[in-house]
């Protein structure tokens, strides 16, 4: 369907958990990890079923790509089952699923018999020690392990890379080289614990990078349904994507809506507006439900206003929006 401002809104993100096995400092850090686990428990997740019925409800508004997220979607057991189910609903296009990769290689031949699509690997660095420092676990190598047992397993990975200050792009850009990956540099958004990690352009590091790597060309073949705008360097076989939601805002062209764990339909990352479908889940009819998400989607916001922090009403976790 189209929102009130004429984008075509195709591309649902599900948050299919709250729960995390890491605690990446700019998302989940340990301090607020255990509010997270309380609110949890005082309202629980969505169950497999009540996804699928809003899934059903979606694909009747046109949307087609879907993306599994969390907290950390492979924590959950029915994980594999729901995007096999997805996979089923009359049109449905792709269904992807974005991890942290530490339980990646346990599950990667069954996401791909399941009919997964596409595996987004979140990994900011490729340095033992940083890795155990950033995210509170000792788990690089399970990661590692996971984005392997993933392309044997025959599924597209790319690799997600927040863009921190500290960051040592040159790195994992070799390390995406040498697994033959695509990497992209995401921009820090001012959610939650990543307020305090908003800065670096990408825009500068694109330029940075071209001493390294010589110069760099758009690339045009568009690589999945994302924001990320992909460019080729001239020693690199790999094209190096960059989402650059804050230097390089690209609202207008936005084509997603979010479902949180809990149920609740989010229209942008910036703002909590956006509908509880617990109510119409629990008493109302399929077209009830489809109805007060069309309803939701229209009135999705123009633009996030990152820019202006105060104006934010977001003021939860990423980890419990799904990134
Ligand atoms: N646990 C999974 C993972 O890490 O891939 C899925 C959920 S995580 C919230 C989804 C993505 O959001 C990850 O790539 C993560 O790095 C990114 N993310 C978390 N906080 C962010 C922030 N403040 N700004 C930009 N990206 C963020
Ligand atoms: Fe967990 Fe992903 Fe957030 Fe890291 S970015 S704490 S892995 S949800």
């Amino acid at each position: 369907m189209k929102d009130q401002y004429g984008r075509t809104i195709d591309y649902l993100r599900i948050s299919i958990t709250d729960a995390c096995n890491l605690r990446c400092r700019y998302c989940m850090p340990e301090s607020a990890a255990g509010c997270a686990l309380e609110q949890a428990e005082q309202n629980p997740p969505l169950t497999v079923e009540e996804m699928l019925k809003i899934v059903h409800a979606a694909a009747g508004l046109g949307i087609t790509h879907y993306r599994i997220t969390g907290g950390e979607p492979l924590v959950r057991k029915e994980c594999v089952g729901l995007v096999q189910k997805i996979k089923a609903v009359p049109g449905t296009a792709s269904v992807g699923i974005t991890t942290n990769g530490v339980r990646l290689a346990s599950c990667a031949r069954d996401l791909k018999a399941a009919g997964c699509d596409s595996v987004n690997v979140s990994l900011d660095t490729v340095d033992a020690a940083e890795f155990a420092a950033l995210t509170g676990r000792d788990a690089l190598e399970q990661v590692k392990q996971g984005i392997c047992a993933a392309k044997e397993a025959g599924l597209l990975v790319k690799l997600n890379a927040v863009h921190r200050k500290e960051l040592h792009a040159q790195e994992l850009i070799e390390f995406a080289e040498q697994e033959k990956v695509p990497v992209r540099f995401i921009e820090v958004m001012p959610v939650g614990a990543g307020k305090s990690y908003v800065g670096p352009s990408n825009e500068a590091l694109k330029t940075e990078l071209e001493q390294w790597y010589g110069a760099c060309t758009p690339d045009l073949e568009k690589e999945g349904n994302g924001p990320a705008a992909y460019v080729r360097y001239e020693k690199l076989s790999m094209p190096v994507g960059f989402i650059s939601a804050i230097h390089g805002k690209f609202c207008g062209s936005c084509n997603r809506v979010r479902l949180t764990s809990r149920g609740f339909l989010k229209l942008c990352l910036c703002y909590e507006n956006g509908v509880d479908l617990r109510e119409v889940l629990q008493n109302g009819t399929a077209a009830d439900l489809r109805d007060v998400m069309a309803q939701a989607i229209l009135k999705k916001p123009m633009e996030h206003c990152f820019e202006r922090p105060k104006d934010m009403t977001e003021h939860h976790l990423m980890s419990g929006i799904g990134g």
